[in-house]
């Protein structure tokens, strides 16, 4: 009967029974043997701050003009408070007068404006350890759902358990609007999805050592939990705080209320209220004010227009219709589009209200037929005409498309 050498458990108990020289090794005492090597290997890491090109904000925002088109509000804040984020690091503990607080990033704006490719940009621009988690699934202890601590989980898995380096990460936190109180008033009865887990991330936002399972969750309870200071680790919010307008309005209406009346309310831009935005509409939408205060750097994007769709399409340095071209073009196959299938992709992205997300999937509809039948040998170049995107998007459900 094979057995595990380090525990004792019968093959027939694990997941996974690997043979050795002289003995056998099951899954789970991989897992513990990975955590200890992690752990007293972990702090030799070598990362630094050496690792980071500090670049300056100006050219923070050149790189990320190179993948996001227009927001060019956002971008700006978030090149400065990354730039100022690493100014901070590396003024490292030297007890100065003037302590840096950290710059934690909102963002808000419509679902598919670029705010979680803004965060995995910068991410990308600094070769750091980077992970997207969505508020959403986050509880507090002891609910069904995840732990507050599995979005440091995530960050040390993608950072492959260097502590060091996870703890110089950005996480990227979607959809925080959905854990927003509802209603304005503090309720007595628990609010399980709301309050209590903006007071959990509260912890991690303020920086502090979290004591984090290895593999997240509660399904594997005798890990050993690896600690993890939150303190550099750089989080950026985002959500499209639905309705957050109304709040804007009101405000800015009970403002204009002055002598100042006129004047204001002639400056007012009613199509893009976001612009506007301020702490006191996020309190009013149910973000604890301690959150709030923790996420310094606020900043808005616009919502996409029929020509920045296009220039989405178009532009940035993957663009779509660019990896397109790179697919066809491994086949030795020169594929153009005619000007109009470009405008008609756009077209419809807006009429099926399917924003920027929308265009990859209404490319693939009018894209996998001919990449399904093509015949490689004699086909030298390739133009996509809007009879043929036409006739092959009508054919695609497009309750589908919608759903994407
Ligand atoms: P959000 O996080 O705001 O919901 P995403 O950043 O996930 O939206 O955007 C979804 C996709 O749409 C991106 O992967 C990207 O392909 C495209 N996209 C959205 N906004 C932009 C933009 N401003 N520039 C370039 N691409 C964009």
């Amino acid at each position: 009967m094979d057995r595990c050498s380090f525990c004792g458990r019968e093959k027939k108990d694990t997941n996974l029974l690997i043979a050795g020289i002289s003995g056998h090794i099951c899954d789970r005492c991989i897992e513990q043997a990975y955590s200890i090597v992690q752990e007293e290997l972990g702090s030799t890491g070598e990362f630094d701050l050496g690792d980071i090109k500090l670049l300056k904000p100006k050219e923070i925002k050149s790189f990320l003009d190179l993948y996001v088109i227009g927001q060019d509000e956002a971008k700006k804040y978030i090149s400065v408070a990354v730039y100022n984020h690493y100014k901070r690091l590396m003024q490292g503990d030297t007890k100065d007068d003037v302590e840096i607080e950290k710059s934690n990033i909102i963002l808000v704006g419509e679902t598919g404006t670029g705010k979680t490719l803004l965060a995995r940009t910068i991410a990308k621009m600094l070769h750091i350890p980077f992970t997207i988690v969505d508020a959403t699934v986050l509880t507090e202890a002891g609910y069904v759902g995840e732990d507050i601590e599995s979005v440091l989980t995530r960050l040390l898995q993608s950072a492959d358990y260097n502590v060091e380096a996870a703890e110089k990460g950005i996480v990227f936190i979607d959809e925080i609007d959905k854990i927003a109180r509802k209603g304005d008033n503090p309720s007595i009865t628990r609010d399980v999805s709301g309050e209590g887990v903006q007071q959990g991330l509260l912890k991690l936002l303020e920086g502090s050592v979290v004591n984090v399972p290895p593999q997240g969750g509660r399904k594997h309870p005798d890990q050993k939990m690896i600690p993890v200071n939150t303190k550099n680790i750089l989080f950026i919010c985002g959500g499209a705080f639905d309705g957050i307008e109304r709040k804007i309005a009101n405000r800015l209406n009970t403002q204009v209320v002055g002598y100042n009346a006129a004047r204001n309310t002639n400056k007012v831009d009613k199509d893009n209220l976001l612009q506007y935005i301020a702490p006191q509409d996020l309190k009013a939408f149910g973000l604890i004010p301690e959150i709030i205060g923790r996420l310094p750097v606020l900043t808005y994007l616009d919502p996409l227009d029929k020509e920045a769709l296009k220039k989405i399409l178009t532009e940035p340095k993957n663009a779509i219709t660019k990896q397109y071209e790179k697919l066809f073009e491994m086949d030795g196959i020169s594929l153009n589009w005619d000007k109009k299938v470009l405008d008609y992709i756009v077209e419809k992205a807006v009429e099926f209200k399917l924003g920027a997300r929308g265009l990859r999937s209404i490319c693939e509809a009018i894209m996998i037929d001919v990449m399904f039948e093509m015949s490689f040998d004699d086909t030298k170049e390739l133009t996509i005409g809007l009879k043929y995107a036409r006739e092959k998007l009508e054919k695609t459900n497009l309750k589908r498309l919608r759903a994407a």
